[in-house]
């Protein structure tokens, strides 16, 4: 950063439309980094994973955004047919780049599957589908008919660290949350504590266990789409670009 607004990198992910193959992501992370006062920097998918590792620190954090989901091979099992959307080449970047960020103590923002990926970058599992390995969880899933932004349950924070603050709420808080996710964090990688689960045992927060200088957070809901109404959320991004500033 040099004297601006954190500069926080945002890997994009790829569809194919009717027309051409296009990089993108929702704008509503776009606006909420910005609400927190970062700067957004878009990062198309890259193969040549180790030129975008060397140029990390042009950058002072890391989002990591929804999508799809990232293939199993990358965390030891084989991919099942619940595996969906597929997109190697993100999986790869953003792989690279959340090990390279971990590795730097650069701070890093998980969503949905941005909690998967940096679960994975840092070496735990994940549940390739919830209703398959937990058939008593309920459905995680966005329910056809309901806002982005609709309360599906609740989330219990299980200890007081990044997301506890990042929240402003104790531990013990129950934090209604929305919900669109069929993948969950089975094993939290080495050095990350479950920071929350929801009422049905899933992990719904990972976050770093550490002195509490170093930032890695990962929530398996969608703050960015709650921020307009319900605005305690901002905190997510406000911490995460603090954070970055401070780095
Ligand atoms: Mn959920």
């Amino acid at each position: 950063m040099l004297g601006g607004a954190p500069l926080i990198a945002i890997p994009l992910a790829s569809a194919s439309g009717e027309a051409a193959l296009r990089h993108g992501i929702n704008a509503a992370y776009v606006a909420a980094v910005q609400m927190a006062g970062g700067l957004p920097v878009l990062l198309p998918p890259n193969d040549d994973t180790a030129d975008l590792v060397a140029r990390l620190d042009a950058f002072d954090g890391l989002l990591l955004a929804g999508g799809g989901d990232v293939l199993a091979e990358f965390y030891g099992q084989t991919s099942t047919t619940h595996i969906q959307g597929v997109d190697r080449a993100r999986d790869l970047t953003e792989l690279a780049l959340a090990q390279a960020a971990l590795a730097r103590g650069m701070p890093i923002l998980g969503i949905c599957r941005g909690a998967q990926v940096l679960c994975v970058a840092a070496g735990g599992t994940l549940h390739q589908d919830v209703q398959a390995a937990l058939p008593q969880a309920s459905d995680h899933r966005h329910r056809a008919g309901h806002a982005r932004d609709f309360l599906a349950h609740t989330v219990g924070l299980l200890r007081t660290g990044l997301l506890a603050q990042s929240l402003g709420r104790p531990r013990g808080a129950e934090v209604p949350v929305n919900s669109s996710h069929h993948q969950a964090v089975d094993t939290p990688p080495p050095g990350f504590e479950v920071a929350a689960r929801a009422p049905d045992g899933v992990i719904e927060a990972i976050e770093l266990n550490g002195d509490g200088r170093a930032y890695a957070l990962g929530v398996q809901w969608h703050p960015e789409e709650l921020v307009p109404t319900h605005r305690a959320m901002v905190g997510l991004f406000t911490v995460l670009v603090q954070r970055s500033a401070g780095r």
